[in-house]
């Protein structure tokens, strides 16, 4: 059993890769006591990120075994710290990426910790305490109620997980660009890749009233983008006469107000 710090008492079952073979295994660690700022969250619902994928493959080098991943995280407050005034024993509520931040430079100081530079993940990273964290593949976690977001009675637990990581994620872009106010016009907007992140940015496109161009390798997702997510059109990516508008071969892009590209780049034959 992982022992860590001496504050860390509570004996928690999760899932763990204990090295780069993609396998991940049963595992029992050690999670801190409930501090003062503390919640402690039932854990009852954890999405898939591809970045678990990528931590568990150890394929972006930076990976400490034992490692649980999971960073998007639902479940029910079962302990409250005594400084705790947002939250409840019995509250909805969900963890995305962060665990810990500075609190005290210009990005903590204005709600976009996620670019403080002393940053801290939910899993892989290192509190403030010296302990590694681990995440949401397990039955239980303690959480900074900074980090702790409630999810709406009317939302349920397992479709509110992906929200916290994937959702974030395509909603920022969004609405820093101004698409998600009531009286926005409708825009044409193009997204790049309908994975985990696409599939929520038509979704979220489309509940704005927006038009929504899917471009994609695969030919087999028009009829889901269409069908079950609303897509209004599908473009596929290695077809180059769909990726021009063929009268005047201009490349069809320049007719969308925003594109959120979900892939990488060299996945498209037309940034080729
Ligand atoms: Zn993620
Ligand atoms: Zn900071």
């Amino acid at each position: 059993m992982a022992q860590t710090t001496p504050n860390h008492t509570q004996t928690v079952s999760g899932w763990a890769a204990h090295d780069s073979s993609g396998k991940i295994t049963p595992y029992v660690f050690k999670r801190r006591e409930n501090g003062i700022e503390d919640v402690t969250i039932q854990i009852l619902y954890c999405g898939m990120c591809h970045t678990d994928i990528h931590f568990v493959k150890n394929e972006w080098g930076i990976t400490m075994y034992p490692v649980v991943p999971g960073h998007e995280i639902t479940g029910i407050i079962t302990k409250v710290g005594s400084n705790v005034t947002k939250f409840k024993i019995g509250d909805r509520v969900g963890v995305g990426c962060l665990a810990a931040t500075c609190l005290k430079c210009e990005y903590c100081q204005n709600s976009q910790e996620n670019y403080c530079d002393q940053v801290q993940l939910t899993y892989n990273g290192i509190f403030w305490d010296g302990s590694i964290t681990y995440g949401g593949y397990s039955q239980m976690l303690v959480a900074d109620q900074r980090y702790v977001v409630s999810i709406p009675d009317g939302l349920p637990m397992e479709v509110a997980a992906p929200l916290l990581c994937a959702g974030i994620t395509v909603y920022t872009p969004m609405k820093d660009e101004g698409l998600l106010e009531k009286d926005s016009a409708r825009k044409r907007i193009g997204v790049l890749g309908m994975g985990g992140l696409g599939h929520l940015a038509v979704k979220f496109a489309k509940a704005f009233g927006h038009h929504v161009t899917v471009v994609s390798t695969s030919p087999s997702k028009e009829k889901e983008a269409r069908e079950r997510f609303g897509a209004d059109d599908f473009v596929l990516s290695t077809d180059l006469t769909q990726m021009q508008v063929s009268s005047l071969l201009t490349p069809f892009f320049l007719f969308l107000s925003l594109v959120l590209v979900t892939v990488m780049f060299e996945y498209f034959a037309w940034f080729n």
